[in-house]
């Protein structure tokens, strides 16, 4: 942390300051300019306490934080790519693709045994299906709930797939982590801390998505509170963010991808359905995906798109999910060779 003094700053009010650096833990490295004088703060920042309150002081001209406020999830911290296996062998990060297909929402058993047949019959091992669905209108449909629950479980032992599930709220953990081999948050509670802390105590992945407002560094810290709470397992899911631009659901933002790969060593997936919101684009924007380094995709298909009870406009109507796939994988094998052992 640097503070840098308003010019002249009298000989007292620098010992004052250097003082308060002190009781905050940190040694101060004084550094006397023509009319300035700074203050180097050295001691991790991620350990103590933020010194920016400093600036209300009349004194001081600025603080500038030199660390970032994430420490675990930067690759300063760990360099190698963290992989771990989702499920029963099915592997993420360090050059293995993950690729999760299903619905947006859990409807009945004839929905999700259709979706789940054809997504395992095109080669994907991982099936997502929202049980509780966070809606932006009260009054459309919010998930079958401890129902949706059951028919996961049911496909999981049926077909052998891990199942990738969001959890709304604190009071629906244990039962949602008694289904799933991913837990997944939604956009709209990548802020929600307390939510954050409660799921990683589970110890379970956690697939944790960037809200439509928030920054790279914003998600990067949401990531930090899991792994501070107990699950180092976490997938970065970047969805799409909220722009001026209305000719699609949301911008899907590839540079937070290709900045996420650089500043972290946990695996970043995407998920073009969501960005995209309409399924025409949804081919497209997963083939840039997978060239700008995503470890994976998550993407929404159902039996018969017409009749979802939600997010109809973008799913992939499952009878094509293989033709998709096909589509997909030579790209695949191009961007993720494993590296050489
Ligand atoms: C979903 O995956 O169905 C979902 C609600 O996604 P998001 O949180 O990205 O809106
Ligand atoms: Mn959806």
């Amino acid at each position: 942390m640097i503070i840098v003094f308003k010019p002249n700053t009298s000989d007292e009010d620098i010992k004052f300051i250097e003082n308060k650096v002190i009781e905050h833990g940190y040694v101060p490295k004084l550094i006397h300019g023509e009319s300035r004088t700074v203050i180097g703060a050295v001691g991790d920042e991620t350990m103590h306490e933020s010194l920016e309150m400093l600036q209300t002081l009349p004194m001081i001209e600025k603080v500038i934080p030199i660390q970032k406020r994430y420490k675990l999830v930067s690759r300063e911290y760990h360099g190698d790519p963290t992989a771990f296996a989702v499920g029963a062998g099915n592997m993420i990060g360090a050059g293995d693709f993950l690729m999760i297909a299903g619905p947006c929402s859990v409807e009945n058993r004839e929905q999700l045994d259709t979706a789940t047949r054809d997504i395992v019959a095109s080669g994907v091992k991982v099936l997502r299906g929202g049980a509780y669905k966070p809606r932006t209108s009260p009054y459309d449909f919010q998930g079958l709930g401890q129902e949706g629950l059951d028919l996961l479980q049911e496909m999981k032992d049926k077909y052998g797939v891990a199942i990738v599930t969001e959890i709304v709220g604190v009071p629906h953990v244990e039962d949602v982590a008694a289904v799933a081999d991913v837990l997944q948050i939604g956009a709209r509670n990548c802020q929600n801390y307390h939510l954050l802390e409660t799921v990683a105590a589970v110890n379970t992945p956690v697939l944790l998505k960037r809200g439509m407002a928030t920054t790279v560094q914003e998600w990067l810290a949401a990531a930090e509170y899991l792994i501070v709470h107990g699950c180092e397992r976490v997938i970065l899911c970047e969805r799409g963010i909220r722009t001026f631009e209305n000719a699609t659901r949301s911008t899907l933002d590839l540079s937070a991808v290709a900045v996420a790969k650089r500043e972290t060593h946990l695996p970043v997936i995407v998920d073009p359905s969501h960005a995209a919101g309409r399924v025409d684009l949804v081919l497209p924007l997963a083939k840039a995906a997978i060239a700008v380094g995503a470890d994976g995709l998550i993407v929404e298909t159902h039996p018969t798109p017409a009749e979802a009870c939600s997010d109809a406009a973008q799913q992939i109507p499952s009878a094509d999910f293989g033709v998709f796939m096909d589509e997909l994988r030579p790209l695949i094998d191009l961007c993720c060779r494993k590296p050489a052992q």
